[in-house]
């Protein structure tokens, strides 16, 4: 009952809210029905190996769509979930309809699902892994989860117990968005990654700056050293391609390779995916 008043406490307006939180109080009231209405979907964004240059799996990322808002970018509506307690549902959803999905449409391609640092701190992460999984059939080596370094910040007792026992199931963990935040070199000894993700932001700076190969190839080696695969995030020029490819990258995603599309449509990009053959757009070839 608290927490219904603690959620019922934002859905007001007043004329001292700027512009930012009416459209803050807007998008949570909205959020609430998205579930329900049947608003939210998934696209998939390949990831694809270097060297084999096959599609080794797929990373599910949460659509919205709105009857008269339109698109609602996650970046936007994932933080309202955080901070209105609705990522736990939101988050479930996610994790069964993406093992559902996979299960039905991706023949036995691998996924990836991103979880919030919030659901990652609530005890009931780890049931809804396990009723995902469950419910669809997947078998546990499929799934990959998401998390954030902000998840390895706090480290708290809860966060790292739910990491050990989503592991002990069987699924994969792989730190997202390595390469921005502080001091991220530390969280790796904290706990066995399976995968390193490189960010955007970094792989963006790879062919502006003279030490980013340097970095990067350091970087790759590492996890290599720590029995971690690495991903490289953001991909979107065939000259970047080609430093990841040069430092021993284990797989790239970005929207050189492939944007983020329906279950349907990657599973017919996979179909007609030309494995073993570098995939190298026009005005790389231009080039
Ligand atoms: P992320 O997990 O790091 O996902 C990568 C983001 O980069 C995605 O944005 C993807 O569409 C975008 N992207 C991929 N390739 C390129 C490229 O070549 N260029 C550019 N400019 N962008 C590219 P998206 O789907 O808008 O998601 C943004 C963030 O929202 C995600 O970052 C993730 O942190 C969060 N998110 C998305 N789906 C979920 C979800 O189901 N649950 C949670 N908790 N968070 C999610
Ligand atoms: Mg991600
Ligand atoms: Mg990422
Ligand atoms: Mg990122």
């Amino acid at each position: 009952a608290a927490k219904e008043r603690g959620r019922g406490r934002c859905e007001y307006f007043a004329p001292w809210m700027g512009e930012r939180s009416r459209r803050q109080v807007l998008l949570e009231r909205e959020l609430r029905q998205a579930l329900a209405r049947g608003e939210l979907s998934l696209a998939w964004q390949p990831w694809v190996a270097i060297e084999a240059w096959e599609v080794v799996s797929a990373e599910a990322l949460v659509r919205w769509q709105h009857p008269t808002l339109g698109w609602v970018p996650p970046s936007e509506f994932i933080p309202v979930a955080e901070k209105c307690g609705l990522i736990g549902d939101i988050g479930a959803w996610v994790l069964q309809r993406a093992c559902q999905e996979a299960q039905t449409v991706l023949g036995d391609l691998r996924i990836s699902v991103n979880v919030s640092p919030v659901q990652m701190m609530h005890a009931g992460l780890v049931d809804d892994v396990r009723r995902a999984l469950a419910q669809s059939g997947l078998v546990p080596e499929r799934l990959e989860v998401e998390i954030t370094e902000g998840v390895m910040l706090d480290a708290t007792p809860t966060a790292m117990s739910n990491l050990h026992q989503i592991k002990a199931l069987g699924v994969q963990i792989a730190l997202d968005d390595f390469g921005t935040g502080y001091s991220s070199l530390a969280y790796l000894r904290r706990f066995p990654f399976d995968t390193l993700k490189i960010d955007r932001a970094f792989v963006r700076e790879l062919l502006g700056y003279p030490d980013a190969r340097a970095i990067v190839r350091t970087i790759v080696e590492l996890a290599r050293l720590l029995g971690m695969q690495t991903v490289a995030e953001g991909v979107e020029e065939a000259a970047q391609l080609d430093v990841l490819q040069e430092a021993g990258c284990t797989a790239v995603q970005g929207n050189l390779l492939a944007e983020p599309v329906s279950s349907e449509a990657l599973r017919r990009m996979i179909d007609g995916w030309d494995v073993g053959t570098r995939p190298m757009p026009v005005d790389a070839m231009a080039a």
